[in-house]
């Protein structure tokens, strides 16, 4: 396979062609392809990386295209989930990338499996449970991962390599409580690009590290004011008595700690997710919706809009999730739920 469209970015002395070849044999897990996850999947399939597995339970709505830069209005016209409108439009960048698209929420039941045999994952979450989550499967497996975060205008980004950096916990002992979203916070797409490129620059550095020590700095970027602060993490590994990385608790990736019915940040939405495995029968059930309301259906999920209550909009995916949209309810979501789903 020829390097030539990695040229110039072969020609940076510390990728060169040893760099660009450790690149091509790695594995990226993308946990999240919303605003962060765009910019992250975008870089890295460019850059030449092997693989990269999208994972996302989201689908493409029109308050994304402001700052999710890999989507467009034919997307949104069509509900199609990220995950997969994000594989579709990367295989037109770099088709030598094998890529791979899941369309579901990030569990403890399967986020070993969807990590197997990944080298590397990156964060593109909007959510401190699932970076826990992250956090404990990285410890478990030894398996490297960049931490990204943005809100306003600012941002931090810092590398896990168990055994080797800090971790999320020596950092945040517990989940801090969510006093701002970018809900109330909003969110500009300048600094999204800025925060997912340091990931990626992380990621790059990682990967073609050579003898050098990992990266132990968390960086943060308050892009609007323009301040940037180098945080030395190592103080915190060696004085921390971590629960996670020096303890060994994982009580994320053992199911102890999260769930899955939540209200999606900045969507006026929320999902609710059956409690067990669940497969759908979409083609039978859009018969049925179909006489309660407007009611359309894709590959991946169906799409309804009930006549009573006009002012919400059901996603529902093959796996059972359902997004309802036009509520922050989730009580509402539920009850929701069993009068269309039963049980
Ligand atoms: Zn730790």
């Amino acid at each position: 396979m020829s390097l030539e469209r990695y040229r110039k970015q072969m020609l940076f002395a510390p990728i060169g062609t040893a760099g660009q070849t450790a690149i091509r044999g790695t594995r990226v897990l993308l946990v999240g392809c919303g605003a962060l996850g765009s910019v992250i999947a975008d870089s890295l399939v460019r850059a030449g990386i092997g693989a990269l597995r999208i994972v996302d339970r989201d689908f493409v709505d029109l308050t994304n295209l402001q700052r999710q830069v890999l989507y467009d209005e034919q997307d949104v016209q069509q509900h199609l989930p990220k995950a997969v409108a994000a594989v579709a439009r990367l295989r037109r960048i770099n088709s030598e990338v094998t890529l791979e698209a899941r369309v579901t929420d990030v569990t403890p039941q399967n986020m070993l499996e969807l990590l197997h045999d990944c080298d590397l994952i990156l964060d593109g979450t909007d959510n401190f449970e699932t970076r826990f989550l992250i956090n404990d499967a990285s410890l478990e497996t030894g398996i490297p991962w960049v931490s990204g975060g943005v809100l306003g205008c600012s941002g931090q980004v810092f590398l896990v390599v168990p055994g080797a950096t800090a971790c999320l916990r020596c950092l945040l002992p517990e989940e801090p409580p969510q006093t701002e979203t970018c809900d109330t916070a909003g969110v500009l797409g300048p600094a999204v690009n800025i925060i997912a490129s340091l990931q990626v620059l992380r990621a790059l550095q990682w990967i073609c590290r050579g003898d050098a020590e990992p990266n132990r700095f968390l960086t943060v970027v308050d892009a609007w004011s323009g301040q940037w602060q180098q945080i030395d993490l190592a103080p915190l590994r060696s004085a921390a008595v971590c629960p996670a990385c020096q303890g060994g608790e994982r009580a994320w990736l053992r199911g102890a700690r999260g769930s899955r019915s939540v209200v999606l940040c900045g969507r006026n939405a929320v999902q609710i997710a059956p409690s067990g495995e669940k497969i759908i029968d979409l083609a039978s059930l859009e018969l049925q919706w179909a006489r309660l309301g407007k009611c359309t259906r894709n590959p991946f999920l169906l799409w309804f809009q009930p006549r009573e209550f006009p002012d919400l909009e059901l996603h529902l995916f093959a796996d059972g999730r359902l997004i309802v949209k036009g509520t922050e309810d989730l009580a509402r979501a539920r009850t929701l739920y069993s009068r269309y789903l039963g049980g």
